[in-house]
């Protein structure tokens, strides 16, 4: 590969646990979709690209992200492996940015560097109960079926009938199919068996799916409401209150917009047909949306230990359509429940302080991908443009910071005068830090034993848990 440029990506998406806590073993930042997306477009012949990791595991969000009954989705990981294996791109998975190697080193070594590491903070409720027991971010719900090594003490407690999950995007519309879900469905997907027999003990028969704003301006979109619809077992309960003007306003919507609405006003009025009666009647479980409601306090239980409901102020609308604010009425409405999932959204930490981070919009500011004030330094993925967006919104923006790359490869405007030697530069580093990469053919080891573990019980894979057994199995 001699006379090659060399570029560098930090490739990274998303971490479950609180960066506080966190030690090497237990990170959890991982290599996702808009890092290999970044590699893809018009691949250049005189690029190299390696890609860091914070686990030994590459995919990112696709792994530990994407619901477990989603298999579909985790397709793109087919892609992102021919990238993973094209001789011009390595991967030293196991490597912490900001703590084994510091983004200046990176520089020094590559001529770009590319922050992909995506939004692994949590945004706060800040609300009175907030850290009581029974509480969970949803990241970290999420992280806890799906096998991110952090989140697996969290052995959420399942054991009450009603659970709240605040927030109304697709994050929350996951972690409450997964709620609900037959264990006959989620056995014969990669959820970990530890999260498949604490669902199997749950006795939560009731979801509220609480939202700020109104039935038009909720942020998941449709395939998610109609899979809570269909779900075997359970049947949507809604308040039709809620709906008041929602039918009249159908005809101005966006298409879109406008399919989601119809299929909500459905479930919450429509008397169902005869053999969907029939299945709602059978349902044992039920999911429900609550809207013009925002969280004010966890409510503790009578010994002060634990979540025993959760108290949302009512609110009403200003303004119309998709942009409408919520603002409070000063009523109040207390919900019983024992299980309280906060999904309001994530943010992206600063990982090293010598890269410009804007704490309010908690991105990294960029133009098009190019950080800015910060020559030979590029951003991708929900780092650059903050956790919005499916897969194919990210792997488009990726693609848009590849294009910047290049095209300063090409203007002279990124210097490639310097001879760099990449990985060499930065394993020699490692060495002396007495840390040990993982490379991808060390992930290929740990992918052909997950799979052959899961399909010993009809799963697609039986993930490992902890660091320490992808490491031992990697570097076997
Ligand atoms: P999201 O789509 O941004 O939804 C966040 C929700 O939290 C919104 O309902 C928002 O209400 C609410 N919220 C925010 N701040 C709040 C506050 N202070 N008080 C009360 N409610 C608050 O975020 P997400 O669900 O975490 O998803 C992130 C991205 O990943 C989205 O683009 C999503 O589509 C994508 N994703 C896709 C899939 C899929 O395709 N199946 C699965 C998971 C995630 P407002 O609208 O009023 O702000």
């Amino acid at each position: 590969m001699a006379g090659y440029k060399r570029l560098f990506y930090r490739v990274a998406l998303w971490t479950w646990r609180r960066s506080s806590r966190m030690s090497r073993n237990d990170s959890s930042a991982v290599f996702g979709e808009a890092g290999f997306s970044s590699c893809r477009p018009k691949a250049r012949q005189d690029v190299e690209v390696d890609i860091y990791e914070r686990l030994p595991v590459p995919f990112g969000l696709v792994r530990f992200g994407v619901a477990p009954d989603h298999p579909e989705v985790k397709n793109v990981i087919n892609t992102f492996t021919q990238t993973g294996k094209n001789a011009r791109c390595g991967f030293y998975g196991n490597v912490n940015i900001g703590k084994d190697v510091s983004v200046k080193e990176l520089q020094q070594a590559y001529h770009a560097v590319i922050l992909s590491y995506g939004a692994e903070g949590n945004r706060s409720m800040g609300i009175p109960g907030e850290d009581l027991a029974g509480v969970y971010s949803a990241k970290d719900f999420v992280g806890w079926y799906n096998g991110l090594p952090s989140c697996q003490q969290l052995s959420p407690d399942l054991s009450c009938e009603t659970a709240v999950v605040l927030g109304q995007g697709n994050v929350a519309l996951d972690v409450a199919r997964i709620l609900l879900s037959p264990i006959d469905m989620l056995k014969k997907t990669d959820i970990t068996q530890a999260a498949l027999e604490a669902l199997m003990e749950s006795q939560v028969r009731r979801v509220l799916i609480v939202g700020r704003r109104g039935p038009i301006q909720v942020a998941c979109t449709v395939k998610e409401v109609r899979e809570m619809v269909n779900l075997p077992g359970a049947k949507p309960q809604m308040l039709p209150t809620d709906f008041d003007g929602v039918r009249e306003a159908l005809k101005d919507l966006p298409r879109p917009r406008k399919r989601l609405t119809e299929l909500m006003l459905k479930a919450a009025i429509e008397l169902p047909a005869e053999k969907e009666q029939e299945k709602s009647n059978k349902a044992s479980r039920s999911w429900g949306f609550r809207f013009f409601r925002s969280p004010v306090q966890v409510l503790p239980s009578d010994d002060g230990t634990r979540t025993a409901g959760i108290r949302l102020a009512v609110n009403k609308l200003e303004g119309s359509g998709e942009a409408a604010r919520a603002v409070l009425t000063g009523e109040v409405e207390d919900v019983t429940c024992g299980l309280v999932i906060s999904s309001i959204g994530y943010k992206s930490l600063l990982i090293d302080p010598s890269v410009p981070f804007d704490s309010q919009k908690a991105i990294v500011p960029n133009l098009m991908g190019r950080v800015q004030q910060a020559a030979g330094l590029y951003c991708s993925g929900w780092l650059k443009t903050g956790p919005t967006g499916v897969i194919a919104t990210t792997m488009n923006n990726s693609f848009e910071t590849a294009r910047s790359l290049i095209e300063d490869m090409d203007s002279g405007k990124l210097d490639l005068s310097a001879d760099k030697s990449g990985a060499q530069k930065i394993t020699n580093l490692l060495e002396k830090r007495e840390i040990k990469p993982v490379t991808f053919s060390g992930w290929e080891k740990i992918d052909r034993v997950e799979t052959t573990r899961g399909g010993s019980t009809g799963k697609p894979r039986e993930k490992m848990l902890t660091v320490e057994e992808m490491l031992q199995l990697a570097w076997m």
